[in-house]
């Protein structure tokens, strides 16, 4: 299965990196440009390698799980792709991914304007997520030992919708997969990197 991670990956972005990012729920760029865009942001943030692939991942449950994207329901992408991913990944890579909506749910509740600078599609699927965390959520989520790295992912995922940006081409972040993916696990960034403030 770890083997055969990369190629399976570079399938599904060949077959749905086209698609408008996020669905039915039209943004600026494309899935491909989305994912290519919050790894470059990773990586100029100085992010682990991990965190680069998950930024680079996070949104593949989209491609997989049988589902058809709908603007009514939430489709649970943050999961859908854990299956896959978990059998090549560590959780530096797989956690802050699961993570990533519940970040939303956690900045829209602790940080004033965040929501404000949500796109629209972000706010509308927000709603379908669960919209603000309670007090027991917001407590949960700050105990996930991954909340620091999901909460970068999630601002990365919001800045990441810029159309006609340039990165470096999927090969690029493939190659990085590969390594990750064959080789142990790359020691985890201090979490400090990754302030939740
Ligand atoms: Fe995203």
């Amino acid at each position: 299965m770890s083997q055969d991670i990369v190629p399976r990956i570079d399938a599904l972005f060949a077959r749905f990196g086209a698609n408008a990012y996020e669905g039915d729920r039209r943004e600026s760029v494309s899935a491909l440009a989305h994912a290519l865009q919050c790894a470059q942001l990773a990586e100029w943030a100085g992010a682990p390698s991990a965190l680069v692939a998950a930024a680079l991942l996070h949104d593949v449950g989209h491609f997989v799980g049988g589902l058809m994207d709908s603007d009514q329901i939430d489709d649970r992408h943050e999961n859908r792709a854990l299956p896959l991913l978990s059998g090549a990944f560590g959780p530096e890579v797989t956690e802050p991914i699961r993570l990533h909506v519940a970040a939303k749910r956690y900045l829209v509740t602790v940080e004033p304007g965040y929501r404000e600078g949500l796109s629209p599609a972000s706010i509308h699927s927000l709603a379908l997520q669960g919209g603000d965390l309670d007090d027991a959520g917001r407590a949960a989520f700050e105990a996930e030992r991954f909340a620091a790295e999901a909460v970068a992912l999630r601002r990365w995922d919001d800045a990441g919708k810029q159309s006609g940006k340039t990165t470096p081409p999927l090969d690029y972040y493939l190659a990085l997969l590969e390594e990750l993916s064959a080789g142990p696990q790359a020691p985890r960034a201090a979490i400090s990197a990754f302030d939740l403030s």
